[in-house]
């Protein structure tokens, strides 16, 4: 199968799993979720950045979906007569969520909608133009299977990662906007702004991870006050927003911190050091455009390269860049963590 053609650089996670993992049966999905993250705040900032460049000052011409669970709210048909006729006037991350600002003028009166996406797992936007091609219907049968070909070159054809496409924005210009997304988590809905801003999604998020907000006094009396361990605590979006798995073990190493600490036990110097980890890794990884260590990738289809340059995250028994120690795999609640037992005390 052409979808199976190898690629020449397997992260760790897919060598272990074999290639092709991606396309195995959904019995190891529970494991693979374990491993895989999602789309951080590098590469949600990724593809926002991108997004700025390519779409703002557009309209959307047009709305397609064969997913129609990823659609929130709204049926395929409701949604697109919700957005259909927008001009894109801005794009924004929050956290993890992006936000899509939409605008239209009706009788001299700006109407304004969010439109709101969460990538979840294995979303990730794309631009590009895509040829969808029905089953076939004949003697009374559906036959073959829906496809969604994309016809431009590069990476958006080539690369397998590229090739769920479950939701198409046609835009004014000619390009479209599509979702990739292997496992269909990923959740779009939209609304008036006031309804947006006030929805769970994003009014229970915390401080963003690179905002100023996010500092040593606010984190240490967060973190005094808790009796998990420290590591789990990172990833609550509501204590701090943007991070995930893989940049919560990596700034761990950086800052010398167990995973497995308890959270009040942590001092404020230790705090200090973390904080300045956390966001050195994240402006790091933005700067590489994300990590791919499986499905990630931005919105030309290509990978990021932050991956190649990762301390301990999925590296499980390959030697510390440091001291040389192998590294450590802990399932901390339900995730797997990584650091180095001789680095990190
Ligand atoms: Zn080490």
């Amino acid at each position: 199968m052409e979808l199976l053609t190898p690629r020449t650089s397997l992260g760790e996670t897919e060598a272990k799993l074999g290639r092709g993992a991606q396309y195995c049966s959904y019995s190891s999905l529970s494991f693979r979720i374990n491993i895989i993250g999602m789309p951080e705040l590098p590469e949600v900032q990724t593809i926002v950045t991108d997004l700025k460049r390519r779409i703002i000052g557009k309209k959307i011409a047009d709305f397609w979906t064969d997913t129609p669970r990823i659609i929130k709210g709204f049926s395929p048909n409701d949604f697109k007569r919700e957005v259909v006729g927008f001009e894109i006037a801005d794009v924004q991350r929050r956290g993890k969520n992006i936000l899509f600002y939409l605008e239209k003028t009706i009788r001299k009166r700006k109407d304004k909608k969010i439109m709101l996406a969460h990538q979840k797992m294995t979303g990730h936007f794309l631009i590009g133009r895509w040829r969808i091609h029905p089953p076939k219907f004949s003697e009374g049968k559906l036959r073959g299977v829906k496809r969604v070909d994309a016809t431009v070159k590069g990476p958006i054809a080539s690369d397998p990662y590229n090739q769920y496409i479950r939701v198409i924005f046609r835009l004014d210009n000619g390009w479209e906007l599509g979702l990739s997304d292997l496992r269909k988590f990923a959740r779009i809905t939209v609304g008036p702004p006031q309804k947006i801003e006030h929805s769970k999604e994003i009014a229970s998020l915390g401080p963003d991870a690179l905002s100023p907000k996010f500092s040593p006094k606010y984190l240490f009396s967060v973190l005094q006050k808790r009796k998990k361990l420290i590591k789990p605590i990172l990833l609550e979006q509501n204590v701090m927003a943007g991070v995930g798995n893989i940049y919560a073990d990596e700034a761990l190493f950086l800052a010398k911190i167990n995973p497995q600490r308890k959270a009040a036990g942590v001092k404020r110097s230790e705090v200090e050091r973390l904080i300045k980890s956390i966001k050195k890794v994240l402006q790091k990884s933005i700067r590489l455009k994300g990590t791919s260590v499986i499905d990630y990738r931005d919105t030309y289809g290509r990978r990021g390269k932050y991956d190649k340059v990762r301390w301990v995250y999925d590296k499980e028994k390959l030697p510390c860049r440091i001291c040389r120690t192998l590294i450590k795999r802990v399932k901390i609640g339900q995730r797997s963590s990584y650091f180095c037992p001789r680095c990190q005390k």
